[in-house]
């Protein structure tokens, strides 16, 4: 079969390769079969693999939703009555977390910060001192709108200081960027089928510590589907989702997490560094500026200012390079215009430099002055 190749250059679902889309096409089997439970199995063993969790402390629980239904699990079960979050909310995906615990209707400190900078650290550790009934400290690893990366083992160390469990949405850097869930303080962690294993929508995990989620059996159950308890232990005693998995989306799944031990933790992070480098490289050189700056950005993410130019217009410029096979991606700050190009997926370099010809060719055609221009130029 020949599958159209696109480069999506959004921040997930990402390019994927022809063989997970190719996985998904398998027999009819009933997800109640042993086999299929055996799949799942080997399949969240090898998930606590990538975050290098030993298997007698952590373990994964799978979901059907897409990679937000983690944040909404995660929040409504791990907090015991009477306790606390605290979110370290310095971009979009945090603010989701606060809204999480808002339509809970649970205790919680929603830390703003700047979305273009690092989280200060002294006001973390202040608020937990002032709150000892904090009992989640909660934060994102990479905020996917702007391309920030936070430092996560540091807000965990303050986190365990203070007694509190750390948890952190890690959707958009899992199996890209490496992570160790001892070393970087993480009890909780998360991420979804389509964005760092390169596989499908439709299929969400969490890691995390055993024993907390065990202790969570006793805790307020808030939610009837979205239960961390409730599905680990169906897990556990069954081998099974406790309601219908995504049957075909777990097995390209299956196959995005064998492709990702083929390439290597390593390599994987180096291929999505130099793609992002080429990115940065064809950027430049047609002028653009970057909303972050360099040194905060994670290598997966580069949201790219929008010229002040009376003839950019980011729609055309989209359609037109969508019609060639390229996907890209608006920014996701209020007020501020800009666009995203991603280095997440099955991609390389070779991608990168094709794009920018097509790219470029968009802002001729619509006579959009190159390099691009800036009022404070
Ligand atoms: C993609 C993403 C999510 C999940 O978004 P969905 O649209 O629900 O899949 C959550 N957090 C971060 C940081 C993400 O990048």
């Amino acid at each position: 079969m020949n599958i159209k190749r696109n480069v999506l250059l959004n921040p997930g679902p990402s390019t994927t390769t022809d063989t997970v889309k190719m996985a998904q096409i398998v027999p009819d089997i009933c997800p109640r079969e042993k086999e299929f439970a055996s799949l799942m199995k080997g399949f969240r063993e090898d998930l606590v693999g990538i975050v290098h969790g030993d298997i007698t402390k952590y373990t994964s629980v799978l979901f059907c939703g897409s990679g937000t239904i983690n944040i909404d699990i995660c929040i409504n079960s791990l907090l015991p009555a009477g306790k606390k979050v605290l979110i370290i909310d310095n971009g979009a995906y945090s603010t989701r977390a606060a809204q999480v615990c808002g339509y809970y209707g649970l205790s919680y400190i929603d830390l703003k910060m700047p979305i273009d900078s690092l989280p200060d650290l002294t006001t973390v550790e202040k608020t937990l001192k002032d709150n000892p009934d904090v009992y989640i400290v909660y934060t994102t690893h990479h905020e996917t709108g702007t391309g920030l990366l936070n430092p996560i083992r540091e807000i965990g160390a303050i986190a365990h200081k203070y007694g509190a469990i750390f948890v952190v949405d890690t959707t958009s850097s899992l199996a890209m960027i490496p992570i160790n869930v001892e070393v970087d303080n993480i009890d909780f962690c998360m991420a979804s089928a389509q964005k760092g294993i390169m596989a499908m929508t439709g299929l969400s995990f969490i890691i995390g510590r055993i024993d907390e989620i065990e202790k969570s059996a006793t805790y307020p159950r808030r939610s009837y589907y979205c239960n961390l308890y409730r599905q680990y232990e169906y897990f556990e005693k069954t081998g099974e989702m406790n309601f219908t998995p995504p049957v075909q989306t777990i097995y390209a799944a299956i196959q995005g997490l064998k492709e990702y031990y083929q390439e290597g933790e390593i390599a994987k992070y180096a291929r999505h560094k130099r793609v992002f480098e080429a990115i940065h490289t064809g950027l430049d050189k047609l002028g653009f500026k970057d909303f972050l700056k360099r040194d905060l950005q994670s290598g997966l993410v580069v949201a790219a200012l929008y010229p002040d130019d009376e003839n950019w217009d980011f729609t055309k410029v989209h359609d037109y390079c969508y019609k060639r096979g390229f996907t890209i991606y608006p920014g996701k700050v209020e007020n501020k215009g800009m666009f995203r190009l991603c280095s997440l997926g099955a991609i390389d370099t070779k991608d990168i430099e094709n794009f920018f010809i097509v790219f470029e060719e968009a802002l001729r055609i619509n006579n959009i002055k190159i390099p691009v221009v800036y009022k404070e130029d």
